[in-house]
């Protein structure tokens, strides 16, 4: 076996010539994806490319790193509970002190509804999750929610709490899934990555630090695989939208430290605490594109990007923070100066931005009676060898759920590489061909 071995900026001398597998890309979706095929088929010669001098570069880093069960749609619903079933039992799937690296948080996620409308709604979304045997959703009331979050103010009438919900250190889970993928060598600051193909079949990953024959290559470089597709000939069927989220240093008394991820009602503004202290914020409110220009592939039909946009920092919009907080004070209550009103929360921030990904309008859409294609924003993302390329497999369009699905979505990408069969049925869904599943659309 040879020793699990990380290189920065490695020599020709350094180099693997040869690989069973190269993974580009070492973020959530490229460390799982070497740590799964090494647990499915132990000794196999992995090989990781990171273009960075560190793992878990990408999105991750504006991540609120949070993970919940409650996902309507089976294919997803089936993924998570595998992956929240990796992180409680962290030490068996990723060595030893893993559960202590990780640092587990199961606080819960508490989606809250401030009149019947919203509340009929998360009581339907409630009965559809019991439907698929996710019975420890529960939905309360509001002498429930009053009972045992009474510091969420009166104004919430009823919510659904997902109790098997919390949060992560998704750094902590990259690195696990890494150094626990024995036969890998791990090689960062690769600058550029071109796979080599003949004859539709991959033959090799070229780089300016040299060549790696290989046969099969895995794209998990988030909102950059259409790029690194490109140089394998294909254009890869998605989008990028970009995404903030703000940390503070406060968080006002009445919000507990032990207090779930608190999500308010549409537009979603949603908080959990952070630290002791401090709370950390996200939105996913519609992003505009007036600040992008053409060359990104901005698209009005679909209010994304085509490719992104190194460093996103310009796409960052300087309001986002007082709206989210200003949001969350109106549906809470809270007056200027109280709660999520009180400027406190204003000093001091970490505001954040990367990229969702998501599948395009050619992979996800549903068709009418009258034979009409409809795209929709589709949840899942794509784990599948490609169509047109023998060799060539993708772990993208993981949205806004790429640590918390990571264990599944690597299992699901080894299954294919390794040509075995999938652990669920339902895994099918986040291949090519599934461009349609049920309830499976824009949500939190
Ligand atoms: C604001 C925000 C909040 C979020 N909150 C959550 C959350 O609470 N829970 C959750 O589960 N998910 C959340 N997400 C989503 C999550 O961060 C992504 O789904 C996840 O990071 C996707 O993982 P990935 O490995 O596909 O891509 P990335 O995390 O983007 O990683 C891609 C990696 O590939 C590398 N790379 C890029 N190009 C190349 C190249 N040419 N060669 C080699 N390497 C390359 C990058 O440096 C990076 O390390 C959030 C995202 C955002 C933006």
């Amino acid at each position: 076996m040879i020793a699990n071995k990380f290189v920065s900026n490695p020599s020709l001398d350094e180099m693997p010539r040869v690989a069973d597998v190269v993974i580009i890309g070492g973020g959530p979706a490229g460390t799982a994806a070497l740590w799964a095929i090494e647990r499915a088929a132990p000794g196999t010669k992995t090989v990781l490319i990171e273009k960075s001098d560190r793992l878990g570069a990408g999105s991750s880093l504006a991540s609120l790193e949070n993970f919940r069960t409650c996902w309507p749609a089976v294919c997803l619903a089936k993924q998570m509970r595998r992956s929240v079933d990796v992180f409680r039992n962290a030490d068996e799937y990723l060595g030893e002190g893993a559960t202590h690296s990780i640092a587990l948080k199961q606080r819960g996620y508490l989606f809250c509804a401030f009149n019947q409308a919203q509340a009929d709604l998360l009581k339907a979304d409630v009965r559809r999750l019991h439907e698929i045997g996710l019975n420890h959703i529960e939905f309360l009331d509001a002498n429930e929610v009053a009972y045992r979050f009474g510091w969420v103010g009166s104004q919430v009438i009823a919510a659904k709490y997902d109790p098997i919900a919390g949060w992560l250190d998704s750094n902590a889970l990259i690195y696990k899934f890494a150094q626990n993928a024995h036969s890998a060598q791990i090689l960062l600051g690769i600058q550029e990555v071109e796979i080599t193909v003949d004859h539709d079949c991959v033959i090799g990953v070229t780089t300016p630090n040299g060549f790696i024959a290989t046969s099969k290559v895995v794209i998990a470089t988030g909102a950059s695989a259409r790029k690194v597709g490109r140089t394998a000939g294909v254009d890869l069927p998605i989008v990028l939208r970009p995404r903030q989220s703000f940390t503070t240093g406060w968080r006002h008394v009445e919000f507990p430290e032990d207090g779930p991820m608190v999500i308010g009602a549409a537009p979603y503004p949603h908080v959990r605490p952070e630290a002791q202290a401090g709370a950390i914020f996200g939105w996913e409110y519609t992003w505009h594109n007036k600040h992008v220009g053409p060359e990104y592939g901005t698209n009005l039909a679909h209010d994304a990007m085509i490719d992104p946009l190194y460093p996103p920092i310009s796409l960052k919009d300087p309001r986002f923070p007082s709206m989210v907080l200003a949001l969350l004070a109106r549906q809470f209550g809270h007056k200027e100066g109280q709660g999520f009103g009180d400027t406190r929360y204003l000093r001091g921030i970490s505001h954040n931005i990367g990229y969702y990904v998501y599948r395009d309008e050619s992979i996800a859409y549903y068709v009418d009676e009258q034979g009409e294609k409809h795209p929709y924003m589709s949840e899942r993302s794509l784990i599948d060898v490609h169509p047109q390329v023998n060799g060539l497999y993708l772990s993208v369009a993981h949205a806004g759920h790429g640590i918390m699905s990571a264990p599944a979505a690597g299992e699901i990408l080894a299954s294919k590489v390794l040509g075995q069969s999938l652990a669920e049925p339902e895994y099918a869904d986040f291949g090519f061909e599934a461009t349609w599943v049920d309830y499976d659309e824009g949500v939190l």
